[in-house]
């Protein structure tokens, strides 16, 4: 009764892990789950109450717009002019998705014919390669190396699958690797799409989550950008919104046209109140995105030295709540995260699970409570003297 699509797809690993995790829970081990990619902490408060204001007016039950309410494509509009000095029309260049993943997945069908190439970064999110799948594409990596600072390499690309390919996935701030992109890479990535007639989808899921007064830049910044490039936002992990269901798609009009075919077909937008809540966060000056923010970097700073002591690498994040760690020598991605699980209780995810470029590194998530995350750095601290005690 199932397609052979369906069939032939690995399990999304998040579950695979999430089972083994409550197999250990149920055996009354304290378990602190660190493989995670969502925020721990709760929407702020103003968010919550327009919300409820919201739903105290009738008129807000109904379906929204296809495209999204004009509240809500307005706010996107305006802070892109604010944040990023890049000037939007929030009736074409502008389109309300119910969470950037679902946007990503909608997005494949919207741009892709079966067979044509999608390229796809080696680490990064799994969603991208699934989609792709799913729409009947072909996905090819796009190589990222600690080396390059996990930079595109264009070059490394096989010149045949270039020639069929017709979209490409950029992810910065980046999942897993934490990595960060300066804006003269979106001009190198744009040149290159418009050299080679691709599309480029930018994911800029945790371009508001950053550290120590860095600004990640919008790939809408560099010049051309509009001629080849769609950028996702999301509200999930900058305001806490994962449950809510909102973010937004900008950019290429034509492709944002064609995303908004494949969704009108699909579903009816997200509920008004959502939309309205959303606006007013994205107009909010963000002193508790700021907040948060540091909340983010005290647990990164301890669980880094924490890493340190036991002897494993990590380069210090700019953004996003991951740090992106090397496994020690000796070991598999697949095996030190079983490892950690069995001798710690702790849940990472694998490094090779965001492709095969992973191996060699594990996630780890900063969004538990702070004294958990406590916790967590004192058992890998526990674990790296009995391991250099052996
Ligand atoms: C969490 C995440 C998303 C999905 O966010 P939603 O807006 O909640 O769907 C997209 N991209 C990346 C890289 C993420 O980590």
């Amino acid at each position: 009764m199932i397609s052979h699509r369906v069939r032939q797809l690995p399990p999304y690993l998040l579950s695979v892990l999430q089972e083994k995790k409550e197999r250990l829970l149920k055996q009354g081990v304290d378990v602190i789950d660190l493989g995670i990619g969502a925020p721990d902490l709760p929407t702020p408060g103003f968010i919550v109450d327009k919300l409820m204001e919201e739903l105290a007016e009738p008129q807000n039950f109904k379906y929204s717009p296809y495209k999204g309410l004009r509240e809500f494509r307005e706010a996107v509009a305006d802070f892109y002019e604010q944040e990023y000095g890049v000037k939007l029309d929030p009736d074409t260049e502008v389109l309300t998705l119910i969470g950037s993943k679902e946007g990503i997945a909608h997005l494949l069908p919207a741009v892709i014919d079966p067979g044509e190439v999608v390229l796809v970064p080696d680490p990064g999110y799994p969603v991208y390669r699934t989609a792709a799948y799913l729409a009947g594409g072909e996905c090819v990596s796009l190589p990222l190396d600690q080396a390059n600072s996990y930079r595109p390499q264009f070059s490394k690309l096989d010149k045949e699958k270039l020639n069929r390919a017709k979209l490409m996935f950029l992810n910065y701030p980046s999942n897993p690797t934490a990595a960060v992109a300066g804006l003269d890479v979106f001009r190198e990535a744009v040149a290159f799409a418009q050299a080679h007639q691709l599309a480029i989808a930018h994911d800029s899921a945790y371009a508001l989550v950053t550290f120590g007064g860095y600004q990640a830049p919008s790939i809408m910044q560099a010049e051309g950008a509009k001629e080849v490039a769609v950028e996702f936002g999301s509200l999930s992990k900058s305001f806490n919104m994962t449950g809510w269901r909102i973010g937004y798609v900008v950019g290429n009009r034509e492709i944002i046209q064609a995303l908004a075919v494949i969704k009108s077909n699909t579903d009816t937008s997200q509920f008004i109140p959502i939309q309205k809540a959303a606006a007013l966060a994205l107009r909010s000056d963000r002193t508790v995105v700021k907040e948060n923010n540091a909340i983010y970097e005290a647990r990164m700073e301890e669980m880094l030295s924490a890493l340190k002591e036991a002897g494993i690498q990590a380069a210090k994040p700019r953004a996003t709540f991951f740090i992106w760690a090397q496994v020690p020598e000796g070991f598999t991605s697949a095996e030190f995260a079983t490892r950690l699980l069995e001798e710690a209780g702790i849940v990472v995810m694998p490094g090779h699970a965001f492709g095969p470029r992973g191996e060699g590194f594990f996630r780890l998530s900063l969004s538990v409570p702070t004294e958990r995350l406590r916790e967590a750095a004192r058992r890998i601290r526990q674990l790296g003297k009995e391991h250099t005690g052996k």
